[in-house]
């Protein structure tokens, strides 16, 4: 049977899709960036003094990194074996563009690929990357994530997690390769047909449920988590590809899970 935790309305999906855009001109934000920094929103990132433990210190919007009870990304050990319902995923309208924002590499989708929760529409908004992965599954880290931001009109967000293990060179990865270097916070143009379907959908679809956070500041809460149980594979070269394209570990760090219902 469904076992969906219903989310109340809260405008999320501007906070998730803008909360990774940095200043756009990078030659600007080099020269203006200790101004731009006290009077927009902090700069934050992985190390030193902008590392995930700082992140709440650094804008008061960010309180939720540290007050929150249920953040992402944990260690996803199930506790509850219930009936969950298939994944009802309606994707094919392809992607628009590719960009590394400075945090993430990310593909933006065109629109009108859907996840459907319940009955209702959550929108495929677009997909990226951490290395090495941010969730964990049974104490097992992995060498790479997807994430795949879905949120409906009036903001609630579902994200599909899909891990790699080193292995076959996967065919989708590559036309993401293909397109480095990127240009810092400058989108490019990458037509995907619905080849990401394949990666979403690996042959086995079960899945992990909770409920988590986005895993970058504000990291609201009331997230849909749906991590999938089967890896897919990527080879060596292309997860150090997509790492170096990255320049970073960009993985928070797991957070505790606090006794929430994780359900297989
Ligand atoms: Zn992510």
């Amino acid at each position: 049977m469904k076992k969906i935790t219903t989310l109340t309305t809260i405008a999320l999906a501007s906070i998730l899709l803008t909360a990774c855009v940095e200043q756009p001109n990078a030659k600007e934000e080099a020269t203006t960036h200790t101004k731009h920094a006290t009077a927009h929103h902090k700069h934050w990132g992985y190390s030193g003094d902008v590392a995930p433990a700082h992140w709440s210190a650094l804008d008061d919007k960010f309180h939720m990194c540290s007050e929150g009870k249920e953040q992402s990304p944990i260690d996803v050990v199930a506790t509850k074996d219930v009936e969950l319902a298939p994944l009802s995923i309606s994707y094919g309208q392809g992607s628009k563009s590719i960009i590394n924002n400075g945090h993430t590499v990310q593909v933006n989708i065109k629109g009108g690929d859907t996840l459907t929760i319940n009955g209702e529409a959550y929108e495929l908004k677009q997909f990226h990357f951490h290395t090495p992965s941010e969730n964990h599954v049974n104490g097992k880290s992995f060498p790479l994530e997807a994430h795949f931001v879905h949120a409906t009109k009036d903001g609630k967000l579902a994200v599909i997690a899909v891990m790699f293990e080193e292995g076959t060179e996967n065919p989708t990865l590559n036309k993401i390769v293909k397109s480095f270097p990127l240009e810092k916070n400058k989108e490019a143009k990458l037509e995907f047909s619905k080849e990401y379907l394949d990666v979403v959908m690996p042959p086995k679809r079960d899945y992990y449920h909770f409920m988590g956070s986005l895993t970058t500041p504000p990291c609201s809460e009331q997230v849909n988590w749906f991590v999938l149980k089967q890896p897919q594979t990527a080879s060596a070269e292309q997860i150090a590809a997509i790492h170096k394209e990255i320049g970073m570990n960009n993985n928070r760090p797991v957070q505790a899970s606090n006794g929430r219902s994780i359900e297989k």
